[in-house]
């Protein structure tokens, strides 16, 4: 895909915002639209224009992609009555990279064959940081020679680009990703409370686990987060209780069981239950302090 290939972007969230920022500064002619206006000022400035509609940006679009909530989201922006695939062009190429079920993606793929709309799904693991940073994992599903024709524009955002299939397969990654993402902080959570009731010092058991054998990349980036006790959402915890019903839904339909999942799902629902549930979902750490009887069981 040519750099003047004329990209259209839908969502301006937390994610949303920093790729579309990337897309512009790597060159891509860039037109967003956000359901709420506010949130397209900072691209504004930095030189994208806003579309009035997202009907106008989908009729302007060769590529239009969308990072957006869900599966309401996506169907509403995608297949509403008045959603984009009602105005974009035979031949454009739609693109989602937002974290939904293959159910809701699989309706979409139906939609975009009749209207002769190419559809790739690409969900990316990585958060904020890297959303900012340009260097996400990016893997697609979908037709192959599309994908290859948008390494530029993948290369915008990420660091490591995979095509892992011709149909869900991207769908079914990101959400068994997120599972271990979720599960992780739920086994750090009770580690922690387990050190921490055995006396250990805090900032020193942190820093002995994120140089241990069960180290990882995740455990790495949530160091100063659970040093500082600082649960500014990165991914807030409703969003992962989002993504535990997406795996739990699809697992149940395929008759796949998940019991791992299925306990830790529940903890999201404390979370909620008590306050937790805007707040990064690494401050898991701070029910299950709050449930061994620690009075830091909140962020300090
Ligand atoms: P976010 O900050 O909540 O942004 C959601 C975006 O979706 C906003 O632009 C919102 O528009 C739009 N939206 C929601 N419902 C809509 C609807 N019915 N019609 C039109 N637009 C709608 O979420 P985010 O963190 O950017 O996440 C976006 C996606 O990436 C999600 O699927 C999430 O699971 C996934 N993801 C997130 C992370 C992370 O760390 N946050 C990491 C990887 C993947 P308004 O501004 O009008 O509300």
């Amino acid at each position: 895909m040519a750099n003047n290939t004329k990209i259209g972007w839908i969502g301006l969230g937390m994610m949303g915002e920093p790729m579309a920022q990337n897309v512009l500064q790597a060159g891509f002619p860039l037109q967003v639209f956000n359901r709420s206006r506010e949130k397209t000022q900072a691209i504004e400035s930095a030189g994208a224009t806003v579309a009035e509609s997202a009907s106008d940006l989908a009729r302007w679009s060769e590529t239009l992609v969308t990072m957006i909530s869900d599966d309401v989201a996506l169907e509403a922006v995608a297949l509403g009555e008045d959603g984009v695939f009602a105005h974009m062009p035979a031949g454009a190429l739609f693109i989602d990279m937002s974290t939904v079920s293959p159910a809701m993606s699989v309706r979409v793929a139906a939609a975009a064959a009749e209207k002769d709309i190419a559809y790739l799904r690409a969900p990316v693991s990585g958060s904020i940081g890297l959303a900012t940073a340009g260097t996400l994992t990016i893997f697609a599903s979908g037709p192959k020679q599309k994908y290859n024709e948008s390494l530029a524009l993948f290369g915008a955002m990420g660091g490591s680009l995979f095509h892992v299939g011709e149909a869900e397969e991207a769908r079914f990654l990101k959400l068994a990703i997120n599972m271990m993402v979720g599960i992780t902080a739920g086994m750090m959570a009770e580690a922690l409370t387990l050190g921490e009731k055995g006396g250990l010092d805090w900032d020193q058991m942190i820093e002995i686990i994120s140089s241990s054998a069960v180290a990882s990349p995740l455990i790495n980036y949530k160091v100063d987060t659970l040093k500082n006790r600082d649960f500014t959402p990165a991914f807030p915890a409703w969003m992962m209780a989002k993504d535990f019903n997406l795996a739990l839904d699809t697992a149940r339909e395929e008759s796949i069981p998940l019991p791992i999942t299925a306990l830790v799902r529940q903890h999201w629902s404390a979370m909620e239950a008590t306050g937790r549930g805007e707040m990064d979902f690494f401050a898991y750490v701070t029910l299950m302090e709050q449930l061994s009887g620690l009075d830091s069981g909140s962020d300090k």
